[in-house]
Parts: structure tokens; sequence; C-alpha cells
């Protein structure tokens, strides 16, 4: 069974070099994390655990600027960096969107 959930984070940040998002600015990145699992006793994982989890790792970006963290934080390198530290929190294996936008995303 599949149990997603739907977290936000605000995020300034600017592509170098590119001649639209060269200049800094701000997104509300839409993470969306899916996990699959078995449902022991009606549940795969608690939601409030499962967000626990995803609100830990987003917290570290949370109103900060993404390239204090990654050199060219286009969505897809957001989406690997996000990816990567939840693995550290996630016992399940899981897929991650990462919105930037409406109807802009990449996933892993
Ligand atoms: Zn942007």
């Amino acid at each position: 069974m599949k149990l997603g959930l739907t977290e936000h984070v605000d995020c300034a940040h600017f592509l170098p070099g590119h001649p639209k998002c060269g200049q800094i600015h701000g997104h509300t990145y839409k993470v969306e994390v899916v996990i699959e699992g078995e449902a022991s006793g009606g549940m795969v994982l608690d939601f409030a655990d499962l967000r626990a989890g995803i609100r830990s790792v987003l917290q570290r970006y949370d109103h900060r600027n993404w390239n204090d963290f990654l050199d060219y934080p286009s969505v897809e390198n957001i989406c690997e960096r996000l990816c990567r530290d939840l693995k550290e929190r996630l016992r399940f294996p899981f897929t991650i969107r990462v919105y930037e936008g409406a109807g802009k995303w990449a996933e892993m």
C-alpha cells in the first residue's frame, strides 16, 4: 500500500548564469512524499510520524537560501538533496516529488 503526505517549504534561490532565474527570488516548494509498505494493524505508518520525519528534513532549509547548500539549486538538485536526507529518516521505500511553483516538478 502507498501512503502519501504533502508538506511545504519556503526558500530563496538563484541559478547562476541562467537568463531568467539568475536573479535571487523565492518559491514555496511543495514536497510530496509517498511511502510504500504493508498496512499492519490498519496502518503503514502513523501520519504524525511520517510528517515529523519529513519536517525534520525540511526545517533545515525553511526560509534559507538553497544556494548556501547547493551550487546549482535547480528543482532536480533540490529533489536529489531532499531524497538523500529523507533516506536517513524513513525506513520505507519512497518516492519524493518536489514542485517549484505550480505544475513544475521533479521526482525520484
Ligand atoms: Zn526559481
